[in-house]
C-alpha cells in the first residue's frame, strides 16, 4: 500500500514550499516533491526563485553596485580608494553561500512544519479511489504515493531560441549568466526584460562590453512609458549599456571562444561578436515530467496549466499555481496563490488581487509599479489626472547621492482613486509597498497626501507625487 497523504505538493520553490507549510500549519498530512539539483548534484530547495532567480541575482547586483560605487561614487564623499578590484569567485562564492543558506534554511521549515520532502519528478500515475497515485522517480529509482489533494508548483524554465540551445559555456541561461567565472570582454544579451537588464547591469558594471538586443519596437513596454524613457536615458548614457530595440535576430553562430550573432534592425544588417551570450527571451511554463495526459490535466494553447480565478485545474482537488500558471511570473504572486490555495483546501475563503500584484526591476536605479500605466489609461480612454515628483528634490535621495528618477501617480479623475504608481529612483522596491497596501485599500491620492511621511525619507517623494496629482506640491 502506497503512502497516503492529505496532500502532495509537486516542485518547492516560492509556490510549492510555501503550500506545503500553510498546509501542514493547518493540519494536513503533506508531502512536497522537488526535483532541482544545484551545479555540486545536491538536491536543493527553493526552486528558480532561491537556487538561480530572485536571491542569487540580488546577491550579485548588490556585489557589482558596491564595485561600482568604490570606482565612480565614494570619491564625492571624500573617499579614496586605491587600486580597487574584483575578484569574481569570490563574488560568485558570496552568492552561493547565500543560496545554500537559504535553501538549507527551507529543509529546516519542512522539518519544523512536518512536511514530509521527497527529492525526485513527481508525475501523475493514475487517478485514485480517494484522490491521485503520484509517481517519485530518483535517480531511475521509482516510489508511489498517494494524495487526496495535489498541488502542481512545478514552476517555469528558461525559453531557448531554437538556433542557439543553451550550454551554459558560451550561449547562457538565467544560471549560466549567475555563475561565471571571470568578466567577458563582450557580453551580448538577447532580450531586455527584467532578467536581461539585471544580469546586462551586473556584468557591465564589472567591466564587460554589454549589449542588449530586443525584439520590440520599445523599449520596457510593460512599464509605464515615462519610466521606460528615463530608465533606457540612463542605463545607456550612465551605466553603458548598449541597448538596441526593434532586432529581429537572424543567426547565431558558435565560434570556439566566441558566439556572432547575425540581426537585422532599422532595415539593416548587423554582426556582433561575443564572447558570452545571454538569452533571456522569456520563460516557459514547465509541465515535462508531469505525466498530465495521464490524468486528463488541461493545458491551455500557450502549455499553462489551465485554472480558475481560485487556481482550480480541470481535475477535481488539483490545483496549480505560481508560473506554471496564467500571471505574472513573480515569486511573490506563487507565494500568496499557495497560502491561498492551501486554505482554501481548509475550508477558509481567500483571495489573491492579481491587479495589484506589484512589479520590480532591481537595476539601479530600481523600477518599480503597481496598477495601470499611463498608456493603458489613455489607450482605455479612462479619464486621469497625473502626479510626478522628482527624487531630485528630496534630501533623503540627496544625501544617498541618488538623486535619479521619480515617482508617478495616476488617479482617478472623478473619484481620486489611485490606479497606478510608478517609481524609477532609490529603493523603489521597498517604496512601492506604500501604493500596494494603498490600492488595495481603495486609497485616493487624496488619502496619501494627507498621511504623515517621515522626514527626510525618501517615501516623501511618494508624499509629493500624490500633492502633484492636485498640482500641489510643496517643494517644487
Ligand atoms: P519555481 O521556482 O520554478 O520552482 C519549481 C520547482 O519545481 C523547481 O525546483 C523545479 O525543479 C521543480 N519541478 C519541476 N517539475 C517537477 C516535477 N515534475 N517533479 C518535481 N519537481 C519538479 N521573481 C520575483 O518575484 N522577484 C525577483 O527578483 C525575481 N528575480 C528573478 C531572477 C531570475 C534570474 C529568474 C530566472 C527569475 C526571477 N524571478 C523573480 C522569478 C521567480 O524566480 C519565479 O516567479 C518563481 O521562482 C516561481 O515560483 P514557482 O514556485 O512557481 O516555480
Ligand atoms: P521577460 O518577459 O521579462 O523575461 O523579457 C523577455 C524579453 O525578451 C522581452 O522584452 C521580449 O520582447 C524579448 N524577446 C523575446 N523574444 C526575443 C527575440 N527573439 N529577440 C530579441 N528579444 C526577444
Amino acid at each position: 500500500m502506497p503512502q497516503a497523504f492529505d496532500l502532495v505538493v509537486i516542485g518547492a520553490g516560492p509556490g510549492g514550499y510555501v503550500a506545503a507549510i500553510r498546509a501542514a500549519q493547518l493540519g494536513f498530512k503533506t508531502a512536497c516533491i522537488d526535483n532541482f539539483k544545484n551545479a555540486a548534484g545536491k538536491p536543493s530547495l527553493g526552486g528558480t526563485c532561491l537556487n538561480v532567480g530572485c536571491i542569487p541575482s540580488k546577491a550579485l547586483l548588490e556585489s557589482s553596485e558596491n564595485y561600482e560605487r568604490v570606482q565612480h561614487k565614494f570619491a564625492a564623499h571624500g573617499i579614496t580608494v586605491k587600486d580597487a578590484s574584483i575578484d569574481v569567485p569570490t563574488m560568485i562564492a558570496r552568492k552561493q553561500k547565500i543560496v545554500d543558506q537559504f535553501t538549507g534554511g527551507i529543509s529546516g521549515l519542512f522539518r519544523k512544519n512536518k512536511v514530509t520532502s521527497l527529492h525526485g519528478t513527481g508525475a501523475f500515475k493514475a487517478a485514485a479511489a480517494e484522490g491521485y497515485i503520484i509517481e517519485v522517480t530518483t535517480d531511475g529509482k521509482a516510489e508511489e504515493i498517494q494524495a487526496k489533494h495535489v498541488i502542481v508548483a512545478t514552476g517555469s524554465v528558461p525559453r531557448a531560441l531554437p538556433m542557439a540551445p543553451f550550454d551554459n559555456e558560451l550561449i547562457l541561461d538565467n544560471a549560466g549568466a549567475l555563475s561565471l567565472k571571470q568578466t567577458p570582454k563582450r557580453l551580448g544579451v538577447i532580450g531586455a526584460g527584467v532578467i536581461g537588464l539585471e544580469m546586462g547591469s551586473v556584468w557591465r558594471r564589472l567591466g564587460a562590453e554589454v549589449t542588449v538586443l530586443e525584439a520590440l519596437p520599445g523599449f520596457l513596454q510593460a512599464a509605464d512609458e515615462a519610466v521606460a524613457k528615463e530608465a533606457l536615458k540612463i542605463f545607456t548614457k550612465e551605466l553603458g549599456l548598449a541597448i538596441r530595440t526593434g532586432v529581429t535576430v537572424q543567426s547565431i553562430e558558435k565560434g570556439k571562444k566566441s558566439v556572432t550573432v547575425a540581426y537585422a534592425v532599422d532595415g539593416k544588417d548587423e554582426r556582433a561578436e561575443f564572447d558570452r551570450l545571454i538569452v533571456a527571451v522569456g520563460r516557459v511554463p514547465n509541465t515535462q515530467g508531469l505525466n498530465a495526459d495521464a490524468v486528463g490535466l488541461k493545458l491551455d494553447a500557450r502549455g499553462f496549466i489551465e485554472v480558475d480565478g481560485d487556481c482550480r485545474t480541470s481535475l477535481a482537488n488539483v490545483y496549480a499555481i505560481g508560473d506554471v500558471v496564467r500571471g505574472p511570473m513573480l515569486a511573490h504572486k506563487a507565494m500568496e496563490e499557495a497560502v491561498a490555495v492551501a486554505e482554501r483546501l481548509a475550508g477558509q475563503a481567500p483571495h489573491v488581487n492579481l491587479d495589484n500584484v506589484p512589479w520590480v526591476i532591481y537595476t539601479s536605479p530600481e523600477i518599480a509599479w503597481v496598477g495601470r500605466t499611463e498608456q493603458s489609461l489613455r489607450d482605455a480612454g479612462v479619464k486621469y489626472r497625473a502626479g510626478q515628483f522628482p527624487f531630485l528634490a528630496n534630501g533623503r535621495a540627496r544625501a544617498l547621492g541618488e538623486p535619479a528618477g521619480f515617482v508617478k501617480m495616476l488617479a482617478d479623475a472623478d473619484t481620486d482613486r489611485i490606479l497606478g504608481v510608478h517609481i524609477i529612483g532609490p529603493f523603489a522596491s521597498e517604496l512601492i509597498s506604500e501604493a500596494v497596501v494603498a490600492m488595495e485599500f481603495g486609497a485616493s491620492s487624496e488619502d496619501i497626501a494627507r498621511i504623515v511621511h517621515a522626514h527626510p525619507s525618501l517615501s516623501e517623494v511618494m508624499h509629493e507625487a500624490a500633492l502633484a496629482v492636485d498640482k500641489r506640491t510643496l517643494h517644487i
